[in-house]
């Protein structure tokens, strides 16, 4: 690697904090493994965590897994494996990369932590629906392939306005969980071990909120790649006081950037917003190519999905409930251009790309003429680029430079 290619990307210095971090989760996952206690629950990224570590549960999430697959870049070796039992290349590529690395008894997670064999051994699979259908399929297929429960949140998809009855309704399939939970993990519900965690994960995410805020700042001092990558103790590790510290860490490094007016791209021209799944494999080949552009790439709706306001402590099941309800993945097309148009003149951005990811219908939202829609709105242009979130096969590289370049020309003229 040539030595200017090194220095692109402003590393931020507490990246090696939250690496130590992430090793020490997996290790503790590891142990607990191989132990066999504590009891290890699989739950999907917006799932009713606080509940199972409530209960003594480790956690360990498919999707971050899935993640780690695109981002090492070895999501298409295992994709072929999932779709010769039977899964189509066009269904979710976490699914696919996760299920063919399992049936291959590979992990990236050997390769980067030493002594690690495989994922952790779960004792209960726990998913919820908010985000797609395919997390049920997902989880159906562990719980088949390991004998091993699932267990599972039906949620309301495409809401505009949240009335209680959706409400009412997480809460009861919530509570529904707990004695099969109770028996799994051996342990007791305790409320005000719930109430602990739900107010742990509460400052998690109001810090988090505060570090994806800090972008308003111009120059923005953190690119969206590297929130991809910092959002880890948000995804893993909300709930648990050591995410709490990470990001009180991270925030004070962000705003002794803004005083010193350091931006995530030298001499920052334009403001983007990234709309749709990130494309893991690629993330450090875009945050260079936006860089060289001079072009800041530094809100959007993937980072924001783990902000969940509405934790409440003093009332953990509803608040639980709407937390995870009123994602910007449950709600209607109304709602989603509202949210997108409030961040694009809250973060005073030019442009708007859209990641239309093949195997993620989910999170492409620019299939139903949404870019064309804001852009006439917002009087700012949009771009929407072909690829996936694992899948490197949907994503052809020159066309999407290409067109991104055409794309930032346009902004100069305008
Ligand atoms: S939301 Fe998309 S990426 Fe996430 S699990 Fe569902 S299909 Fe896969």
């Amino acid at each position: 690697m040539s030595e200017e290619k090194k220095t692109k990307i402003k590393k931020i210095q507490v990246t090696g904090h939250m690496r130590k971090m992430m090793a020490d989760y997996f290790y503790e996952l590891d142990a607990a493994s191989k132990a066999g206690s504590p009891k290890i629950a699989w739950c999907t990224s917006v799932g009713p965590a606080e509940l199972l570590l409530s209960l003594g549960f480790l956690v360990h999430y498919p999707e971050n897994h899935g993640a780690m697959l695109g981002a090492t870049r070895t999501a298409n070796d295992y994709i072929p494996v999932a779709n010769a039992i039977g899964y189509s290349p066009d269904i979710c590529s976490y699914l696919t990369s996760d299920v063919g690395a399992f049936i291959k008894k590979e992990t990236p997670l050997s390769r980067a932590y030493e002594g690690i064999e495989g994922v952790p051994k779960p004792d209960v699979l726990v998913y919820n629906t908010n985000q797609c259908r395919d997390v049920q399929d997902w989880f159906s297929w562990y719980s088949k392939e390991l004998g091993v429960s699932a267990l599972g949140i039906s949620s309301y998809r495409n809401i505009g306005k949240i009335k209680e009855g959706h409400l009412m309704s997480i809460v009861h399939q919530m509570k529904d969980l707990i004695p099969p939970l109770e028996r799994i993990s051996g342990n007791k519900f305790d409320i005000d071990k719930f109430r602990e965690v739900v107010a742990l994960s509460k400052d998690c995410t109001s810090l988090w909120r505060k570090v994806l805020e800090a972008n308003t700042a111009t120059p923005a001092p953190m690119s969206f790649f590297d929130a991809t990558i910092h959002m880890g103790p948000a995804v893993v590790l909300r709930g648990s006081s050591q995410a709490v510290e990470y990001y009180k860490v991270l925030l004070k490094e962000l705003e002794e950037r803004i005083a010193d007016k350091e931006g995530a791209v030298e001499g920052e021209k334009f403001r983007l917003y990234w709309e749709g799944m990130p494309i893991w494999g690629k993330l450090r080949d875009l945050a260079e190519f936006f860089i060289d552009l001079k072009t800041a790439v530094i809100a959007s709706t993937y980072c924001n999905s783990w902000i969940f306001e509405a934790f409440d402590p003093e009332d953990p099941f509803m608040t639980m409930a709407r937390a995870y309800t009123e994602i910007f993945i449950v709600r209607d097309e109304n709602f989603k251009e509202k949210y997108i148009e409030e961040i694009v003149e809250r973060y005073k951005l030019d442009g708007i790309l859209f990641h239309d990811a093949k195997t993620c219908p989910n999170n492409s939202n620019n299939r139903y003429g949404m870019p064309e829609r804001l852009e006439k709105k917002l009087n700012i242009p949009t771009l929407t680029i072909n690829g996936d979130l694992n899948d490197l096969r949907c994503y052809s590289e020159e066309q999407a430079k290409t067109n991104i370049e055409a794309f930032i020309e346009q902004l100069e003229t305008k």
